[in-house]
């Protein structure tokens, strides 16, 4: 069952051309962690801000269980936010921190510390409740800030960028924590980010968003392997792009090349996406359902994946190839037959 569904949510602020958010839609069932992801400035936060009240929307609906909270005020909401700065009250310690979200729904007093303390200990940081946020590092004080979100225990839990102070190695760790957590409680979950990577690693449904739309709609294996548009196929993961026209029905001309691709656009003139880590360079007289030829302009080494860069009469194309494997001795200046399947092509109207 769907646990929080938006309707044709717009927000256009006043003197802007356009609406920073143009009539977004989606189900996102219980239990399930979204990742709204994009560029800045494409909208991200103003939904995530309408979701949780502090932004009123100018046109459209927020359902959370079926029930249209669109002109509730934020602490009649039920949900949890946590933001990109970790906003802590500096001169309180971790645990009336936390304890602070739960006085605010009047939870008695008696209450507060048992909750408190499960919150910090799911979170892992039950030793440190009677730290002041100066005496945490970054990691911790955003570990704090989701307990004190979760603490309340929230209908729905709102992540702004909770990552985005963290260096890069914390970030990774502080993600799967995250995750981890959601998954145990399960409570349902927005996540906005601008990092494919993040979202990819951990989300049940990407909605990649551009200009105020959301563009696609899907699992991250779907966003990444078959991206709806242009737009998705090139923010998220890198793509080759190739020149080419439809000529029929799953048909097309590259390169002086025939091509064979699952789904085409109508006739004209089309551009062609592929994954690196679909191309396959070629040995002897080896068939593939598409084959280029090309030359390999550059290599790069970077130990269990080797990326040949490869001239073809179409365009560059990128090929990934594992260490060991034939392609992976392939040197600037050799000539390569590059063969993808047809069902990985992508094809978009130019
Ligand atoms: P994101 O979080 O994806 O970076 P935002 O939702 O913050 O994007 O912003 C979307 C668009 O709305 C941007 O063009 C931004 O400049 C504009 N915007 C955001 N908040 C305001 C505001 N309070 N007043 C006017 N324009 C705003
Ligand atoms: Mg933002």
């Amino acid at each position: 069952m769907s646990h929080l569904g938006l309707e044709r949510l717009t927000r256009r602020f006043p003197g802007t051309a356009t609406p920073a958010v143009d009539g977004i839609s989606l189900d996102l069932p219980q239990g399930a962690l979204l990742a709204l992801l994009g560029p800045s400035g494409c909208g991200k936060t103003t939904t995530l801000r309408m979701i949780a009240g502090l932004e009123a929307p100018d046109g459209g609906r927020i359902l959370v269980a079926g029930r249209d909270v669109t002109a509730l005020p934020p602490h009649r909401r039920n949900m949890g936010v946590v933001f990109q700065s970790y906003a802590l009250f500096p001169h309180l310690t971790a645990a009336r921190n936390v304890a602070f979200g739960l006085e605010m729904r009047g939870v008695p007093r008696a209450e507060r510390g048992p909750r408190v303390a499960r919150a910090l200990e799911l979170v892992g940081l039950e030793a440190l409740a009677q730290r002041k946020p100066r005496q945490l590092s970054g990691g911790q004080q955003q570990r704090v800030a989701l307990a004190r979100a979760l603490a309340p225990q929230p209908d729905l839990l709102l992540l702004d960028e909770p990552l985005s102070a963290l260096d890069a190695k914390l970030r990774e760790e502080v993600r799967d924590e995250i995750r981890a957590v959601q998954q145990r409680l399960g409570t349902t979950t927005v996540f906005v980010t601008h990092d494919q990577t993040e979202a990819l690693a951990m989300a049940d449904l990407v909605a990649v968003m551009n200009q105020g739309r959301i563009e696609q709609l899907a699992t991250p294996e779907e966003v990444f392997e078959r991206p709806a548009t242009r737009f998705v196929a090139t923010f998220v993961g890198r793509a080759a792009i190739l020149g080419a026209e439809v000529v029929g029905e799953g048909m097309l001309r590259a390169g002086g090349a025939t091509l064979l691709a699952a789904e085409t656009p109508r006739p004209g003139k089309a551009e062609i996406f592929i994954r690196p880590h679909h191309i396959r360079p070629l040995a002897g007289d080896v068939m593939a359902e598409n084959v280029l030829p090309g030359r390999v302009l550059r290599r790069v080494y970077t130990g269990d994946i080797i990326t040949l860069d490869c001239e073809t009469a179409a365009g560059n194309l990128l090929a990934e190839v594992a260490g060991g494997s034939p392609g992976a001795a392939l040197q600037p200046g050799q000539e390569v037959r590059l063969g993808f399947a047809a069902a990985d092509l992508r094809v978009f109207p130019a």
